[in-house]
């Protein structure tokens, strides 16, 4: 940017008139890269509290990226409760809600009573304040593994109560009177939804799926080890129609991924300290992100959105 920047400064001195017009050209025609592009881009999506009525669409990839025509996952479903509501990421692209409302139900032939839903993504999606490098284009979902409670939870609770680790004390070992095979069938559940990407768990969980999952593995291919992802587990969906502009990752890799990649993973390996202090990144600027994402951020919305208020369906735009 630094680059532009210094580009679209007036010429000084004699250099050729043609030239200064063109730069004046390029620059009008790339407007806002040194003004509001320079803005950092959570702080722009991290306070818009209602979604762009436009036609809904993921733009850009996960972890850089925004959402238009956001829909909000009601915060009491049939078969979930979404919590956290003060953090305002109950929104994803419609296949998204979609996609947690039909696990949610699905879930209870599973044996659970319903789903915790953790966070979606921003009413417009992008960068976030806090907590996450992706769910940026309203097609990431955390899922809690502790049950659904056989009740309505206040908004209190749902700010208070924390998730349940499934793992052991020390080790990287699931902790076999926490983790039942009614989480692991709820994962396989999900991985088998053809939409579905991938599905981020902790190590100890993807192991404690590749034996729990007989001869039907083709699902595990989903399942990626990650770091963290032991109070509960991300799923990620490939880019639905009609969003041009959106950046599916490669798929995972062959295999069931329960060899010497999980191996490596349950190693100490990928959890050594750093060597030294980390070099915190520079946050994204609006820049960083697609073009589009500017008009996702800039537009009105039609009328003010409550947060968290029960789902307002997009208001598509003909497709162009
Ligand atoms: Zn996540």
């Amino acid at each position: 940017m630094t680059q532009f920047r210094s580009a679209c400064r007036p010429s000084t001195g004699l250099r050729l008139r043609v030239a200064t017009v063109l730069t004046a050209l390029a620059c009008l025609l790339a407007p806002g890269l040194s003004g509001a592009g320079a803005q950092v881009a959570k702080d722009v999506f991290g306070s818009k509290t209602g979604p762009a009525p436009l036609q809904s669409r993921a733009i850009g990839s996960y972890a850089r990226g925004c959402l238009a025509g956001a829909a909000a996952l009601p915060v009491d479903g049939p078969a979930w409760q979404a919590m956290r509501l003060s953090r305002n990421r109950n929104w994803g692209h419609p296949e998204l809600v979609r996609l947690v409302e039909q696990l949610a139900v699905g879930a209870r032939s599973e044996g659970w009573n319903g789903l915790l839903v953790g966070d979606l993504a921003q009413p417009r999606g992008g960068p976030m304040l806090d907590g996450h490098a992706s769910h940026q284009i309203g097609l990431d979902a955390d899922i809690w593994l502790t049950p659904m409670p056989n009740r309505t939870l206040t908004a209190q609770e749902r700010e208070s109560i924390s998730a349940t680790s499934m793992l052991k004390d020390g080790v990287r070992e699931v902790d076999p009177n926490i983790w039942t095979p009614a989480h692991a069938a709820l994962i396989r559940r999900a991985a088998k939804f053809p939409q579905v990407a991938r599905i981020f768990v902790h190590p100890a969980i993807k192991k404690a799926l590749c034996d729990f999952a007989g001869n039907d593995r083709d699902w595990l291919r989903k399942v990626r080890p990650w770091w963290g992802h032991h109070y509960h587990f991300h799923i990620r969906i490939s880019c639905p129609a009609g969003s041009t502009g959106c950046v599916n990752q490669a798929p995972p890799p062959a295999g069931d991924g329960c060899g010497s990649d999980l191996a490596w993973w349950l190693s100490d390996e990928p959890w050594k300290p750093a060597d030294g202090p980390v070099k915190p990144k520079p946050p994204m600027t609006m820049a960083d992100l697609p073009q589009e994402c500017r008009m996702v951020a800039d537009v009105q919305a039609q009328a003010p959105v409550p947060t968290n208020a029960p789902a307002p369906r997009p208001n598509p735009l003909p497709r162009r």
